[in-house]
């Protein structure tokens, strides 16, 4: 401690902790946007997870890349993921809104059930928070998907698993659809994430299920602010 008192040392401890978020959930619920929220307000990185599986499979798809475990992960490895202000790169392609559509994402949740995939998805994940962690220039790391809390990072600060009624999440992802101007019915994107959600939590390999220590927040009637907040006041209990 050197000269410095306790109370000091502790103050400076606890202004320099890197603070790990995982945020876990299905489809539509909101995730996204509510944890680039908290990582600008905490200045931390964010980490959307869920693009990456949408990255390997819109290149799967490109590759017309077959099924075996060779094929995948030299798919995994050989797909290079870049994300920047609002950006997502793959190899060279710029592809934000192209992992996007209904196909990507019936088939990210179709190869996201692979454990090669995962193992190289795990290790990338964790080598980002590394990165950050060491290159000292965020003060943590809010990361979204679906086995965050579980299997990536167990060890996170604080988790969140946030939930929807299925009937709510469709509405909200059919409305951003609208919004883009693609003709799309609701009762085929209700019916997509249900298939989605059923893949997502009866996978054998890190199913979707909340942490036994996350704290459950369910959207279902509140407002995008209103769900910012209580995570906000969970996470000030810790900082
Ligand atoms: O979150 P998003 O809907 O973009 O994720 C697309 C798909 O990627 C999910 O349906 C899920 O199957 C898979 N995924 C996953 N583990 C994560 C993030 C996403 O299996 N951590």
């Amino acid at each position: 401690l050197g000269n410095l008192s306790r109370e000091t040392f502790n103050l400076i401890s606890a202004k320099v902790k890197f603070l790990i978020i995982a945020i876990d959930g299905p489809s539509g619920v909101g995730k996204s946007t509510l944890s680039s929220l908290l990582a600008d307000k905490l200045g931390g990185l964010y980490v959307d997870t869920g693009a990456m599986f949408r990255c390997l499979a819109w290149r799967w798809q490109q590759l017309d890349c077959p099924e075996d475990d060779d094929a995948l992960r030299n798919l995994g490895l050989q797909t290079r993921i870049k994300m920047a202000s609002n950006q997502i790169w793959c190899n060279s392609t710029e592809v934000s809104e192209l992992i996007r559509s209904e196909q990507v994402s019936a088939l990210s949740s179709h190869i996201s059930k692979f454990s090669v995939i995962r193992d190289i998805m795990k290790q990338k994940q964790r080598e980002l928070v590394e990165d950050v962690r060491n290159s000292g220039s965020f003060s943590g790391a809010v990361l979204e998907g679906r086995d965050i809390g579980t299997v990536i990072l167990p060890n996170a600060d604080i988790k969140f698993f946030v939930d929807a009624d299925p009937e709510i999440r469709a509405q909200r992802r059919f409305d951003q659809l609208r919004q883009k101007g693609e003709e799309v019915e609701f009762d085929i994107i209700l019916q997509a994430l249900r298939e989605r959600d059923a893949k997502d939590r009866n996978r054998s390999i890190a199913p979707l299920v909340p942490a036994e220590d996350a704290i459950l927040v369910d959207t279902s009637n509140m407002k995008e602010q209103q769900v910012l907040n209580t995570m906000l006041q969970h996470i000030d209990k810790i900082k």
